[in-house]
Order: C-alpha cells, then structure tokens, then sequence
C-alpha cells in the first residue's frame, strides 16, 4: 500500500515516460520530413498498376482476361476485339482501385508482363471516380515508369 502512495505521489509512471523519451532524444532519428524526404521503396512495392508496351510502342496486352479472371477484388474490367491482323487486344481495360487490395497476383498471372504494379503511390483522390483507371491511364503510367519498372523486373528476376 505505502509503495503504490509513493508511486503515485511521486508521479512514477510520469517519470519513466520521462527516463524513456530522454533515452531517444540523442538517438539515430529514423522519421523522415515526408514529402520532401521519402524512405526507399522495395523492387516488390505494390503501388499504382501500369499498363506496359514493347519498346516499338505495341502494347504488350493480347487480352487473355487471365487477370481479370484472378483478381480477387473483382477490380479489373477487360473487353476486347479481334484486329484486321487476326491479333486480339484489348478494347476496354479498366482498373477500379477504390476496390483493389494491392494483392499482386494480376501481376503475376499476367503472361506477357503487361500489368505490372509501379512504385507510384501518391495518387490519392477526393472522390472515388478519380481512382477508377481506364487504357489509356493505365498505359500513361506505364509510359512514364517503363525505365524503373524493367528495372525492379530485372532486379527480381533471380527470385522468380
Ligand atoms: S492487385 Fe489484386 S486486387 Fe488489385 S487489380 Fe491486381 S489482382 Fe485485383
Ligand atoms: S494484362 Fe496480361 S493477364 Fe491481363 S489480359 Fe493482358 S495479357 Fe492477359
């Protein structure tokens, strides 16, 4: 009894949580001033889906709808058409990431590398339509990260 008076007169829980934030005060900091300072990124970073090309500019899609079809989230929409080339594409490829779950396993049933997952996640949006992603974003995003996602490929590949 007359140690938890002592404790509490002398404000003991105070002092450790005093004793512990002096412990860290000239320690290594590990926080950072985001945005101007942002931590490394894994190869693996699961962020914003790219739709990739060759690099004579042909989109590497052929529309077999195996992502679509694994997506657990049902967040990927696919609607294709034969070419005059007998080729098959892609005439609709829509990703909803306000349903994604960042899974990655489009990625990995893609058999061509097509979709991919970029390293871009700064794309947060007032409203949910400004997160659903048609072709033509996905492909633009998948224009503007082609040298930093053939590069976390490559980096990964050993692993694959
Ligand atoms: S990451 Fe997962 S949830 Fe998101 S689109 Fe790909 S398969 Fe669907
Ligand atoms: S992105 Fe890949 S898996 Fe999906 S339809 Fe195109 S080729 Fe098939």
């Amino acid at each position: 009894m007359i140690k938890k008076a002592l404790k509490t007169w002398l404000l003991w829980e105070l002092v450790l949580g005093l004793a512990l934030t002096g412990r860290y005060m000239f320690q290594k900091k590990i926080t950072v001033e985001y945005p101007e300072e942002k931590t490394p990124l894994s190869p693996r970073f699961r962020g914003l889906h790219a739709l990739r090309r060759y690099e004579s500019g042909e989109e590497r899609c052929i529309a077999c709808k195996l992502c679509e079809v694994i997506c657990p989230a049902v967040a990927i929409l696919i609607e294709s058409a034969e070419r005059d080339d007998g080729s098959r594409r892609t005439t609709r490829y829509d990703i909803d990431f306000s349903k994604c779950i960042y899974c990655g396993l489009c990625q990995e049933a893609c058999p061509v590398d097509a979709i991919v997952e970029t390293q871009e996640f700064e794309y947060a949006t007032e409203t949910r339509d400004g997160l659903y992603y048609t072709k033509d974003m996905l492909l633009a995003v998948g224009d503007r990260n082609e040298k930093q996602i053939a590069a976390n490929l490559a980096a990964d590949a050993r692993y694959s």
